[in-house]
């Protein structure tokens, strides 16, 4: 076991992602819930403050146009859309991702007809997508179906209208097969939606080249857009013209100041924005995508990948046997970016391992939950993590 902090060593020296970590604010804590709030971009600050000082203190409301305020739901759609596998054209952000479910599942059931009467969701969801989804099937006059994802090929008949998935499990961490699940969607007709909050910005969604329907996602996790930070909608180019917001807001509107009384929606992405958009937290996200500048999600999957296999193999090393199981599963092709570990008493493990400077987070009722996002956690962080729960653990 001792030669795991020398393995760390050559894994670090060897990771091509390594420089990225001197783009955040990070101190010698081991961060791993990045997952939850990624960590705060070096170039945020300074951006916030021209914002804030410059653009609205000085310009005030030229700022509109001439510091493209109006344009940036689409503009940082089009920041984010190479990172989840989308041409330009077909993101827009605002909102929270609770809201872009709403606009999601009821846009996708009014794209198909009155006799698909049933809408599938996933039963393991993170909560706020299960209730959403339940409102959007009240909104349009169908039945919600909760399945496993696993169980969702069998479900799918000619009264599937929509099906929500998430493309990683926020607690246990098992990536679901997106090409293939969005696949026996289609063939059966109906409209996949898709969460993207715990893969994008980790690993490749593919958007375009599988076809997805629409899609949503966070900023705040791995894309490190702040607390709070706005979420996106994605929704592909051939459904725009017959997209229908729920949500039909005036910037949404083909002439949002001509102050029209009737709606005529906008072409293409942006019939999908709703009310002003926040700025604040916008250009906060902005100045925070510029991390990927040069960085291929191909490399930080695979940074990802040998990150969490690294961290499984510390855990079995320094943990005392049977204290603790891992709900993730070990294939790559079933792994998100995170290990989840069912572990006992684990509300008070995990503040004994934040006490000492490792950060993960608890979630009810045994799960301890570590997110490992490649740009700013190293293997030296891994193994100081994985040695000190084995630690914690031992007394
Ligand atoms: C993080 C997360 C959310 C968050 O929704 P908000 O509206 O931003 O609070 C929603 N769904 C999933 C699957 C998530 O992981």
């Amino acid at each position: 076991m001792s030669d795991l902090p020398l393995m760390a060593r050559e894994l670090d020296s060897a990771d091509e992602l390594a420089d990225k970590r001197k783009e955040f604010v990070l101190d010698e804590v081991v961060y791993l819930d990045g997952n939850s709030l990624g960590a705060l971009p070096v170039s945020v600050p300074g951006r916030l403050d021209d914002v804030v000082r410059r653009q609205w203190g000085e310009l005030r409301i030229r700022s509109w146009d001439e510091s493209g305020w109006w344009t940036a739901p689409e503009r940082i759609g089009d920041r984010i859309a190479p990172l989840v596998g989308a041409g330009p054209g077909q993101i827009v952000v605002g909102d929270s991702t609770s809201v872009n479910v709403l606009k999601a599942v009821v846009g996708a059931v009014r794209l198909v007809g009155e006799e698909r009467d049933e809408i599938l969701v996933d039963a393991t969801t993170f909560p706020t997508d299960g209730y959403i989804a339940e409102s959007a099937a009240r909104l349009t006059g169908r039945t919600l179906r909760p399945v496993t994802p696993a169980e969702v090929p069998a479900a799918l008949s000619d009264r599937t209208a929509a099906v929500l998935l998430n493309h990683v499990d926020y607690r246990t961490g098992r990536l679901h097969d997106l090409p293939a699940l969005t696949a026996a969607v289609h063939a059966a007709g109906a409209i996949a939606v898709w969460d993207l909050c715990h893969s994008a910005g980790a690993l490749p969604v593919g958007l375009d080249e599988h076809g997805v329907d629409l899609a949503v996602g966070c900023t705040y996790k791995y894309l490190n857009g702040g607390p709070g930070s706005p979420a996106y909608l994605y929704v592909r180019r051939d459904h725009q013209d017959r997209f229908d917001s729920p949500l039909p807001g005036w910037t949404s509107h083909a002439e949002p100041f001509g102050m029209r009384p009737s709606y005529e929606p906008a072409p293409g992405a942006l019939r999908g924005r709703v009310g002003t958009p926040d700025i604040l937290s916008m250009f906060a996200l902005e100045a925070a995508l510029e991390v990927w500048d040069g960085v291929s999600v191909d490399t930080v999957r695979a940074k990802s990948l040998a990150l969490t296999d690294f961290f499984l193999k510390c855990v079995a090393a320094y943990v005392p046997d049977g204290k603790v199981e891992s709900l993730t599963p070990l294939p790559h092709d079933q792994r998100g970016s995170q290990i989840a570990l069912r572990c006992d008493a684990a509300g008070e493990v995990m503040r004994r391992l934040i006490e000492r400077g490792v950060v993960g987070d608890f979630r009810r009722p045994d799960v301890l939950r570590f997110g490992f996002t490649p740009l700013y956690v190293g293997f030296g962080d891994v193994e100081r993590a994985g040695r000190v729960l084995g630690e914690v653990l031992a007394t």
